[in-house]
C-alpha cells in the first residue's frame, strides 16, 4: 500500500520538488496549493511522470480551507502518512531593523510560517494517527537558530536582516520540541527542517542549492525509518542547533 503524503505550498519552489521526490518514491502524494488551479497542475505535471499525485486547496492562513482539506483527505483516504508543512513566506518589508520592522509584518509572517503551520498540523493530527507510522516534516530555516544566530564566525552571525522572518521559523523549532515530546509514545516522528539557501522565488533566484538539493532533507525526514530522530532541527543529515 502506497505511502500518502501531502505537502502545503506543493505548487512550486521547494515544495513541488518534494512532492515530486517523494512520487519517485512511489509515495501518493497530495499537492496542496491555495490557488486550487495551481494544486491541480502541480499534480497533473506529476502525473505525466507516471507519478501518484491529487490536488487539493489549502490556503494555510484560512481556517475553513485548513479543515475543508483535512476532510477531504479523510473522505479520500481515511489516513495520511505524510505531513510536509513546507508553505512559507519571508518579509517584503524594506525596513529588516527588528528595531522597528512593522508589528503588521510581524503578524503577517506569523500568520503564515507559525500559525498557519500549528492549525494545519492540529487538523492532519487525527489522520496521522492512523498511520502505521506518521511523518510531519516542518520547513524550518537556519536562520531560525538562536545559537548559531548569537555564535560569531557561523554562517549567519552577520545576517540579521529578516528578524521576524528568523523569529517566526525559531517559533517552528520551539512547536516541533513541544509536538515531538507530546508525541513521544507513538510511532509519529516529529522534525524542522533546514533545506539550504536554495534558489528559489523566495530569494529572487539566489542562493547556494539548486532546488532539487533544497527537497532532499524535507524527503528524507518524509522518509525516516523507525530509529530515526524526533524532536530536531535536521540538514541534510545533520542536527543543527536550537
Ligand atoms: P517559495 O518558492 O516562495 O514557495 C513558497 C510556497 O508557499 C508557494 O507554493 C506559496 O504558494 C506557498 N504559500 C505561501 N503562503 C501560503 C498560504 N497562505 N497558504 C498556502 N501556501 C502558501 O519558497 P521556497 O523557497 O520553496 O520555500 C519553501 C519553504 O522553505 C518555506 O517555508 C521557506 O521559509 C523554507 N525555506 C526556504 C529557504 C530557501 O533558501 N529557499 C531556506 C530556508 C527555509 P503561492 O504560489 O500561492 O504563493
Amino acid at each position: 500500500m502506497a505511502k500518502i503524503a501531502l505537502v502545503t505550498g506543493g505548487n512550486r519552489g521547494i515544495g513541488l520538488e518534494t512532492a515530486r521526490q517523494l512520487a519517485d518514491q512511489d509515495v501518493l502524494v497530495i499537492v496542496a496549493a491555495r490557488d486550487y488551479g495551481k494544486a491541480v497542475e502541480a499534480a497533473r505535471a506529476l502525473r505525466k511522470g507516471a507519478h501518484q499525485a491529487e490536488a487539493v486547496q489549502l490556503d494555510v492562513t484560512d481556517a475553513a480551507s485548513i479543515a475543508a482539506a483535512a476532510e477531504e483527505v479523510a473522505r479520500r483516504h481515511g489516513r495520511l502518512d505524510i505531513l510536509i508543512n513546507n508553505a512559507g513566506i519571508i518579509s517584503s518589508s524594506p525596513d529588516g531593523r527588528p528595531s522597528s520592522q512593522p508589528v503588521a509584518e510581524w503578524r503577517r509572517i506569523f500568520e503564515t510560517n507559525l500559525f498557519g503551520l500549528v492549525e494545519t498540523t492540529q487538523a492532519f493530527l487525527p489522520l496521522l494517527k492512523k498511520s502505521e507510522a506518521g511523518r510531519i516534516v516542518h520547513l524550518s530555516s537556519i536562520l531560525g537558530s538562536n545559537t548559531l544566530h548569537e555564535t560569531p564566525g557561523s554562517p549567519i552571525y552577520e545576517f540579521k536582516a529578516v528578524p521576524a522572518y528568523s523569529a517566526s521559523k525559531s517559533a517552528v523549532n520551539s512547536y516541533t520540541v513541544h509536538l515531538a515530546y507530546e508525541l513521544r509514545d507513538t510511532p509519529i516522528k516529529v522534525n524542522a527542517a533546514h533545506p539550504g539557501y536554495v534558489k528559489t522565488e523566495m530569494n529572487a533566484g539566489a542562493g547556494e542549492l539548486d532546488v532539487p538539493d533544497g527537497a532532499r532533507t524535507s524527503v528524507a525526514l518524509a522518509l525516516l525509518g523507525p530509529d530515526g530522530p524526533s524532536g530536531k532541527l535536521i540538514h541534510l543529515g545533520q542536527v543543527l542547533p536550537w
